[in-house]
């Protein structure tokens, strides 16, 4: 199965893909994650693509595009079924992902549109930890470690991202709200958009998803 997560920031993309990881052993591509290693790593596009992840903006199509396509031709794992998350972000983006997709003739499944209300954004966003080491998210009060600040599965430290602060998430929104409408538009007009509540559980979103699968007998065909 071939996935990709739309929905704002905080709807719990993220999230969602870890349930679908475990579930359905489906490869969690993540642009963010990628994006964030190549800065870890300090390599030329992670020198490059600092400036706009620090402010909230997009960092520029050709970036991502060129991560992606790398990923999805080159990586393996990716054969048997993935998600990709926070990716794509704009028409472009969704346009040239149909282009790779062509090529290898694998054609996306569903683009599954997370809607979620903005109270409950802000209060996710504000409170989300991260695992450095092996990226498990946490929330402090929806879902804090057992340990202040300690990763449940690998005791690395749980950290706070630098963009999750009050004023970046605000540009995120805004940035969300200016490019959105086109990316869910492109997906519903080929009749691939299923939209989930994002404000529920995420075990309740994910127990919808499995229905819609089933349905469609999605997973007799791959
Ligand atoms: P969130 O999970 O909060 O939506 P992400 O981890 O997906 O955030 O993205 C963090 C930042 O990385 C974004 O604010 C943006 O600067 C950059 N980014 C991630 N994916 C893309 C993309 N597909 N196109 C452009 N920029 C992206
Ligand atoms: P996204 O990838 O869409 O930006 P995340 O999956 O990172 O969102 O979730 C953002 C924050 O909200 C995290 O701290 C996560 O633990 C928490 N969270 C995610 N989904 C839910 C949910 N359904 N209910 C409560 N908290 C959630
Ligand atoms: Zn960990």
């Amino acid at each position: 199965m071939r996935l990709v997560l739309l929905g704002p920031p905080g709807a719990g993309k993220g999230t969602l893909a870890a349930l679908l990881k475990e579930g359905l052993g489906l490869v969690h591509i993540s642009t963010g994650d990628m994006l964030r290693e190549e800065m870890k790593k300090e390599t030329a596009t992670g020198r490059e693509v600092k400036k706009f992840i620090e402010k909230g903006e997009l960092v520029p199509d050709e970036f991502v595009i060129r991560l992606i396509e790398k990923k999805l031709t080159s990586d393996k794992r990716v054969g048997h079924g993935y998600m990709l998350d926070g990716f794509p972000r704009t028409r472009k983006q969704a346009e040239d992902l149909d282009r790779i997709l062509g090529q290898i003739r694998q054609p996306l499944d569903y683009a599954l549109y997370m809607e979620s209300t903005l109270p409950v954004i802000i209060q996710r966003l504000g409170g989300r930890r991260v695992c450095r080491n092996c990226g498990t998210l946490y929330h402090i009060r929806n879902k804090p470690p057992k340990k202040e600040k300690v990763c449940d599965l690998c005791g690395a430290e749980v950290y706070q991202r630098a963009d999750d602060n009050e004023a970046t998430i605000r540009t995120r929104m805004d940035v969300y709200l200016k490019n959105t409408r086109s990316v869910i538009d492109y997906y519903n007009a080929q009749g691939k958009l299923k939209k989930l509540d994002g404000d529920k559980d995420s075990e309740e979103v994910q127990a919808v998803l499995m229905q819609i699968f089933h349905e469609d007998h999605k997973f007799n065909k791959h």
